[in-house]
């Protein structure tokens, strides 16, 4: 068999649970998707990043109507149920760690002190300005919006649990759009100041998963993104596989090589924030077709979902009610949304509608996992189909 169509059959048994070919036309189809060779000739924003407006899915108004879940839906079902505990589809849940507290004066302070020769001393200037302001905000009191505790307690009372992306605090190529926060910088944690390294650890201790967030010039530098996600590994003494880039910073090309380098095994980068829906034209999991790295496509994250609303009550609604009608769409066929939001959103009524989400994916039979969880959860069934002696199912 043809390379290209041994990888797209084993990325549909995968799905599917029992071995399955396809015909070339779904061959060509799902490998268009999964290859991602489109993004290779589109504009880029100052990020780097492929502009979402060009897609073809966009310009086809389907990212939020995936157009391969017509060929899932037609794919023979494996014996074994798709999902732990036989849960109609899965959520997997995050949460980039960009601030540790509303008003981070300790990371301007450094962010000035350690650019200082890179940015316009104007720029400087702003950042120690903001420091100043920041540090009389937090010693009014005003600070005390705690990281981690509101979305914890909300995936606690579902059963869930999310992964928490942090960055590195040491940064070979610092730029003006990093952060940083120390580990022994301490922040408001169920009631008490403590250490970043201690609330981490204790989330850790409840089945909270600890993944790393690349710094922005670790998008493209796997040496780079190694040595963060071995500081991660360090705060959290456990081995770092789960990884999201800053600012969704991702190069088909790059990006993807540059985290195997690092040791990483699954990443959910593969996403927006200037809009929601499925880059990939899919609602699951594939491994990337160059080396053995997992991708959990990004579906909503809270700036592509909430950016620009502010306190229009009527516009947030509609917004909610649009993120529900796709996890719904994506519980039908039984696939996996990914929901990320940041730790402080700067958008007013992020935790009202996480909580809403939430919801919605408990009341229709979502299991809500980490990136992790998934990896390990797609990794065996991959792995157990390695293993089925072949009997393929022709697909009709
Ligand atoms: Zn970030």
């Amino acid at each position: 068999m043809h390379a290209i169509d041994a990888y797209i059959a084993e990325q549909l048994s995968t799905i599917a649970g029992t071995p399955v070919t396809a015909p070339a036309e779904t061959v060509a189809r799902v490998w268009a998707q999964l290859d991602r060779a489109e993004e290779r000739q589109l504009p880029r924003d100052r990020h780097g990043n492929v502009q979402y407006e060009e897609l073809l899915l966009t310009k086809l108004n389907l990212l939020e109507y995936p157009p391969l879940h017509g060929d899932i839906t037609v794919l023979p079902a494996g014996e074994a149920p798709r999902w732990p505990g036989g849960h109609r589809f899965a959520a997997v849940l995050s949460h980039d760690v960009d601030y540790i507290v509303l008003y981070p004066w300790r990371e301007r302070l450094r962010q000035a002190m350690e650019l200082h020769h890179v940015i316009t001393p104007w720029r400087v200037g702003r950042r120690l300005a903001a420091a100043g302001v920041y540090a009389a905000l937090s010693l009014c009191g005003l600070a005390r919006v705690p990281a981690f505790d509101a979305w914890a307690a909300e995936e606690a009372r579902h059963g869930f649990r999310s992964t928490f992306f942090l960055l590195p605090e040491r940064l070979q190529a610092p730029t003006d759009l990093d952060h940083f926060y120390h580990y022994d910088d301490r922040l408001p944690f169920r009631g008490h100041s403590v250490p970043l390294r201690k609330a981490v650890r204790t989330l850790q201790g409840e089945g909270w998963e600890i993944g790393v967030h690349g710094s922005y010039n670790a998008a493209y530098d796997g040496a780079m993104l190694r040595d963060e996600a071995e500081q991660v590994a360090g705060l959290v003494d456990a081995p770092v596989v789960a990884v999201r880039q800053h600012f969704l910073r991702f190069d088909r090309d790059v990006t993807p090589a540059a985290q195997l380098t690092a040791g990483m095994q699954v990443d959910s980068t593969l996403g927006f924030s200037g809009t929601i829906g499925c880059r990939a034209g899919m609602a699951f999991p594939f491994f990337w077709p160059e080396g053995d790295l997992l991708e959990v496509p990004l579906t909503i994250q809270d700036v592509g979902l909430l950016r620009g609303i502010g306190h229009r009550q009527a516009v947030r609604r509609a917004q909610l009610a649009r993120a529900r009608a796709l996890i719904a769409r994506i519980a039908r066929v039984g696939g996996v949304v990914t929901l990320s939001w940041h730790t402080h959103p700067d958008m007013p009524g992020a935790l009202e509608v996480y909580r809403a989400l939430l919801e919605t994916v408990a009341e229709l039979d979502g299991w809500g996992c980490t990136l992790g969880e998934m990896n390990d959860w797609w990794r065996a069934r991959r792995e157990a189909l390695r293993q089925t002696p072949v009997v393929e199912h022709e697909m009709v």
